[in-house]
């Protein structure tokens, strides 16, 4: 489903990804996981061209993402996308947030697109706040939607950039669970996160990067039982 051989990327003199080599087979769940500043959101923010590559290949379901040819617009309907910041549209109450794209992207009739949008809302508990604002919302329940949002668009893939590195904290396990309801289906899923119990629980294989390279890559029991490198011995630590 995604593919990266001999992914560079560079901010100008800056070195990002180093000769990133990773392939995610479809309906896999994996937990990207460092230190601050080495990579993560930029590795995955390629995935559905957020960020363009500097160097390499990258294969997003059969199609070459850094060819000048493909459709970012048509690959960004298969690839939804959960900030940090939760990122709904102010202005639109949460049933019009989750049906937006749909009805704008898709051209789906409205009553199709809220059908399936309150379906979605249901399954994130939010189909009691269908007419509220994000303002009117917690950070939690606001995260929530915005996985609706992303989910609307049917998308292959769903890519997490510490979706609840914001939240406070008694408001993380509601947001993960969703993630983990999610993670049972076919969907691949990357996700970058610092939720070890998440990833020991839900991830099939977890990859440590440091300064831009894969330093680590293994199923979450090898990885947290007998990290190899002594940056993922060290990361650990303060994590755990
Ligand atoms: P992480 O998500 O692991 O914290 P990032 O992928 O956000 O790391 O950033 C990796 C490195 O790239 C950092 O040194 C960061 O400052 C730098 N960086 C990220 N985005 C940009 C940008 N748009 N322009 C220049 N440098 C950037
Ligand atoms: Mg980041």
């Amino acid at each position: 489903m995604i593919e990266f051989k001999g992914v560079h990327k560079w901010f100008k003199k800056l070195h990002v990804l180093n000769n990133i080599d990773l392939l995610v087979k479809k309906g896999e769940v994996v937990v990207v996981c460092g230190p601050s500043g080495s990579g993560k959101s930029t590795l995955i923010r390629t995935v559905n061209a957020l960020e363009p590559i500097s160097d390499g290949i990258l294969t997003v379901d059969g199609v070459k993402v850094s060819d000048p040819k493909t459709d970012i617009n048509k690959l960004r309907t298969e690839v939804g996308f959960v900030f940090q910041q939760f990122n709904l549209y102010p202005h639109l109450n949460v049933l019009d947030n989750v049906t937006l794209a749909p009805r704008k992207v898709k051209n789906i009739p409205k009553k199709q697109a809220e059908d399936f949008a309150m379906e979605l809302l249901t399954k994130v508990g939010m189909e009691n706040k269908k007419n509220s604002h994000p303002s009117q919302l917690s950070g939690g329940q606001q995260q929530r939607v915005a996985i609706a949002r992303g989910l609307a668009m049917q998308p292959k893939i769903m890519l997490f950039d510490e979706p609840t590195s914001a939240l406070d904290p008694e408001m993380i396990g509601e947001v993960l669970k969703v993630m983990k309801d999610l993670a049972v289906g076919d969907i691949t899923m990357m996700v970058v996160t610092h939720e070890m119990g998440f990833a020991r629980e839900v991830a099939d294989r977890v990859i440590f990067i440091d300064q831009g390279s894969i330093v680590e890559e293994a199923p979450p029991e090898d990885f947290f039982n007998h990290p190899k490198s002594d940056r993922a011995q060290k990361f650990l630590k303060q994590v755990l």
